[in-house]
């Protein structure tokens, strides 16, 4: 540990005798289910996380999510639920301020028989949402109270959000993240490493989730099919030709993944369902991607005489690796050097919290939980070591912002609180 303050190192060694107690609590935690749909078993986890906020910030509030909904096979609009997130806030009059993020769902259900964990080598724990994210959650924390049992950021507020959809677009956190990041002028996401190595993501895409729903009409195959409206060939022609988008728009990744609809082989099917996804690699993309699936869907309606209902949107902006995020990335990379860690990083196809965060100008660092590997699969796993040594990363990062090391960068404090990011 070379370049670091007294201050710095007090923190670093807190954090190291923390290492077993964090080691303990991701296993309790990961084997709590809390897929993204399972509510009482995200409400327990939501009570477990504000414990430990309880303990370090000034106020924790439990916040409902936001009503967002989808399309049945039968076209109609059905509500989707989501579990509640949790704001907690520190020294809230403090302009200058940083946003944390984290989420308590997971990709697997209460029926997957993925739910307990087992330590496959030394250091290495096999376990459901380990690494993304309990173990990143612990890190958020852990950093957190460090900093504050050193009174390290007297003049500095954080706010903390852990919502419980992320894995599931944040449509009911949405909201939550953006006035939250609209009082900040820095982020940290606790999503796991990109690599084993510790790998950060820089720029990432952005992602939209569609449905349509098709409405034809009926009719007998054999006696009057001219007077039928296929809805399942209407989808496959609307299919083809979203797809096509991809060598239309540069960047653009298109899958469409789910197509449904039509029975009997003698009925002219009435209902389909659509389903994609699309990857824009900047905003200008987005736009256009936008203007393209409204387009193809009045012509493919006209074209079929069949009536579409959309539903879904690119919930999570493209992510640039602009100046403010390479100054911010490379603090994180000094930051390491000083603790003995190469940090580096590289684009990412995948999206997450940091797309939502970024898309309210606030540069954020969005894979600072633990080093993992396997995510959103029963081979999930985590290094157990790199949950003092992540909290130790983001901690000393955060002091050194806190300390006005990005200001710079960043633009000043006042500034930045004032500014519309509409
Ligand atoms: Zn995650």
């Amino acid at each position: 540990m070379t370049g670091l303050s007294p201050t710095e190192i007090g923190i670093v060694e807190h954090l190291r005798r923390r290492q077993a107690d964090m080691a303990a609590q991701v296993v309790d935690w990961a084997q709590v289910n809390s897929g993204s749909r399972n509510l009482a078993g995200l409400e327990q986890m939501r009570q477990h996380i504000a414990a430990r906020l309880t303990e370090i910030a000034d106020t924790v509030a439990t916040v409902a999510p936001e009503p967002a909904e989808t399309l049945d096979e039968a076209g109609r609009t059905v509500a989707l639920a989501h579990g509640a997130n949790l704001l907690a806030r520190k020294r809230v009059a403090c302009a200058r301020r940083m946003i944390l993020t984290g989420h308590m769902d997971t990709v697997f259900p209460p029926d997957h028989p993925f739910q307990i964990c087992r330590l496959i080598e030394d250091d290495r724990l096999n376990g459901p949402g380990t690494a993304d994210m309990k173990g990143g959650l612990l890190v958020m924390i852990e950093a957190l109270a460090a900093l504050e049992a050193a009174n390290a950021i007297p003049d500095f507020g954080w706010d903390v959000v852990v919502n419980a959809d992320e894995e599931v677009s944040s449509l009911g956190s949405a909201a939550l993240l953006r006035e939250t990041a609209r009082r900040c002028q820095t982020g940290m996401t606790f999503e796991p490493s990109v690599t084993v190595d510790g790998t950060l993501a820089s720029a990432r895409r952005g992602s939209g989730n569609f449905t349509a729903a098709l409405t034809g009409r009926s009719a007998h195959a054999g006696r009057n099919p001219l007077d039928g409206r296929n809805a399942v060939v209407t989808a496959a022609d609307l299919a083809v030709r979203l797809d096509a988008l991809k060598h239309e728009i540069e960047g653009l990744s298109v899958n469409v993944a789910r197509l449904s609809g039509g029975g009997a082989n003698n009925v002219v099917p009435d209902r389909a369902l659509l389903s994609w996804n699309m990857r824009p690699v900047d905003l200008a993309g987005q736009q256009v991607a936008e203007q393209a699936i409204a387009r193809i869907i009045a012509q493919v309606s006209a074209d079929h005489g069949v009536t579409i209902a959309l539903a879904g949107r690119f919930a999570r902006p493209p992510k640039p690796f602009d100046a403010k995020h390479q100054a911010l990335f490379g603090l994180v990379r000094e930051t390491g050097a000083d603790l003995g860690l190469a940090i580096d990083w590289q684009p990412s196809g995948g999206v997450c919290d940091g797309n939502n965060i970024a898309a309210q100008n606030v540069a954020v660092v969005d894979t600072m939980g633990v080093r993992g590997g396997a995510i959103h699969t029963d081979e999930e796993f985590m290094i157990l070591s790199s949950l003092s040594e992540r909290a130790a990363l983001a901690a000393i990062t955060m002091l050194r912002i806190a300390q006005g090391r990005l200001d710079h960068a960043l633009g000043s404090a006042p500034d930045m609180a004032g500014v519309a990011h509409d």
